[in-house]
């Protein structure tokens, strides 16, 4: 009988040995998300990246946009991160930035603040990998989109961070992927993660003109978690450690998780939370000074839903946001006014 070696939820993810560094943070809600640029010299017909990052030299701090680096920091200390991932496009074409910005974290949160950054290897050169190592990055992960670019990965590994594959689960492109693991095995790389295929409003009609659809949840590609399987199967208990990782993983639940850790660490006292990692407030238009209940801006309390019952109003509104410095709203709804 074969023995299940593999740990973890199907529906968020499933490893052998051991979840890379970098994702073991992300499970806590713990990694900053660093985009920090859009520019990338490869075409891949499964991009995931958005219309409005992608070939755009723009960055953004978790899902907000920012123009200089000091924003990551404030970011940072917003959300209590244990560490940071560094993403794009492709972030050697920023490697200024990068390194730069690498300094400045670990300056300011310690040498155990874990840095990792994913490129395809393109434009990873020897001169690159010293700068990051100088830097100390921790972790790099890399999407050898071409196998020519399986070069850098053999120069990282002479480097002293860990490296690791990052492959998308391709139904029908198995054989590249074996061929990537079989690679990486031979050759000693920590990890190999992979990634559900995920439909997206930039590559739906890419993916569809292959033929591939949605299966479950917001954006798995039909037959991805599948594929995944089957080389986690095939390599189970080889020594290299595969990471197995879904869409709803990348696009719920680290966002819910990091949500829920922002407002652990940033919410105000008056601000209730939800399950779903957004915060719920009352705002309140009254004659009455509520400086005791909250804070006021503009003509405007915010305030508890709690205590709602027990003040003076002439207008409450509940409203519903996400905790992040942007303070997207969810819903907005009336329930009390003294003119109705
Ligand atoms: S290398 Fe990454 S960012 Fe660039 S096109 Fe491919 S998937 Fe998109």
């Amino acid at each position: 009988m074969r023995v299940n070696l593999l740990k973890g939820n199907p529906d968020i993810g499933l490893y052998n040995l051991f979840l890379p560094k970098g994702c073991e943070l992300c499970r806590l809600g713990g990694k900053l998300v660093v985009y920090i640029t859009g520019e990338c010299g490869d075409s891949c017909y499964y991009c995931p990246v958005s219309l409005e990052r992608f070939g755009k030299d723009v960055m953004y701090a978790n899902e907000a946009k920012v123009t200089s680096l000091i924003d990551y920091i404030y970011e940072a200390y917003r959300m209590n991160a244990l560490g940071a991932g560094i993403t794009g496009g492709d972030p050697i074409l920023a490697l200024d930035r990068v390194v730069n910005l690498i300094k400045m974290l670990k300056e300011e949160f310690g040498k155990d603040f874990h840095i990792h950054l994913y490129t395809s290897g393109r434009y990873v050169t020897l001169d690159v990998l010293r700068e990051l190592e100088k830097v100390r990055l921790d972790e790099i992960r890399f999407h050898p989109v071409k196998e020519e670019y399986l070069i850098a990965v053999e120069k990282a590994l002479k480097f002293n961070f860990d490296v690791g594959l990052e492959i998308p689960s391709i139904p029908g492109e198995e054989e590249y992927a074996e061929k990537l693991i079989k690679w990486a095995i031979e050759k000693k790389v920590k990890f190999v993660n992979i990634n559900e295929l995920e439909l997206t409003e930039r590559n739906y009609q890419k993916l569809n003109a292959k033929g591939f659809k949605i299966t479950h949840g917001v954006a798995g590609v039909k037959g991805s978690f599948e594929t995944a399987l089957k080389l986690l199967r095939k390599f189970e208990d080889s020594k290299i450690a595969l990471h197995y990782c879904s869409s709803i993983y990348k696009d719920i639940v680290e966002t819910r998780t990091r949500f829920l850790r922002i407002i652990k660490y940033s919410s105000k006292p008056y601000e209730n939370y939800t399950g779903e990692g957004t915060i719920v407030r009352a705002i309140v238009k009254s004659k009455d000074d509520l400086s005791d209940y909250g804070e006021k801006e503009g003509d405007y309390w915010s305030i508890s839903p709690d205590l709602i019952s027990s003040i003076n109003a002439d207008e409450v509104w509940l409203v519903e946001e996400h905790p992040d410095s942007r303070r997207l709203k969810v819903s907005e709804k009336l329930v009390y006014s003294k003119s109705k």
